[in-house]
């Protein structure tokens, strides 16, 4: 283990196959049980309409907060060991399609990383709700690097969600699009 002070980091966790709740929460346990590495806040489960092109379950999410002593790297290793655990079979994983189990490094204290096989913080961040809403929850005053406070970002999207909303009833051919805000796990 590298020496190194302790690091706040970010975990975006989704799951839409074999009972996500489950698959989550298992997810969950497993960032607690990481070496060097302490969980130090979980968001709520949250229930979201899927993104993509093909129909598939909805997704349950959810963001822990650790503080780490990883690199960033070796932490992406772990979250990828912890998707191979839960059995996560990638060469059934479409872009965009159902999957038992998802772990995305959002955020890694004030780092800006863009290697091949890392890019932190996460460029979905800004655009999605099921991120930037747990997130909210469990660090409200996160500024997310070279984006700014996770508050202003979450509220850009909910105003853009909006205005898409708005657009789809406009357009008579979508009334029967859902819409994608996302809603409490029970
Ligand atoms: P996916 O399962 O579709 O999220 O893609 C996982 C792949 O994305 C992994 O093999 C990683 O090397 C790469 N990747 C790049 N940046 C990140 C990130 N911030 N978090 C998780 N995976 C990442």
């Amino acid at each position: 283990m590298p020496a190194q002070g302790w690091v706040p980091a970010y975990v975006g966790i989704g799951s839409n196959l074999d009972d996500p709740e489950l698959q989550v929460r298992s997810a969950l346990e497993a960032l607690a049980e990481l070496p060097g590495t302490r969980r130090i806040s979980c968001s709520g489960l949250l229930r979201n309409v899927a993104m993509g092109p093909q129909p598939q379950p909805e997704f349950v999410n959810a963001v822990a907060g650790l503080l780490t002593q990883l690199p960033a790297l070796g932490l992406l290793d772990e979250l990828l060991a912890i998707e191979r655990r839960q059995g996560r079979d990638r060469s059934l994983s479409l872009r965009w399609g159902p999957r038992r189990i998802d772990l995305d490094l959002l955020v890694y204290g004030d780092a800006v990383i863009n290697v091949e096989r890392l890019v932190v913080p996460h460029p979905g961040i800004a655009t999605r709700n099921f991120v930037l809403l747990p997130l909210l929850e469990i660090a409200p005053t996160l500024r997310v690097p070279g984006q700014g406070p996770v508050w202003r970002l979450a509220a850009a999207a909910n105003q853009q969600e909006q205005q898409a909303n708005g657009n789809r009833a406009r357009h008579k051919d979508s009334w029967e699009t859902p819409a994608t805000s996302p809603s409490k796990a029970p």
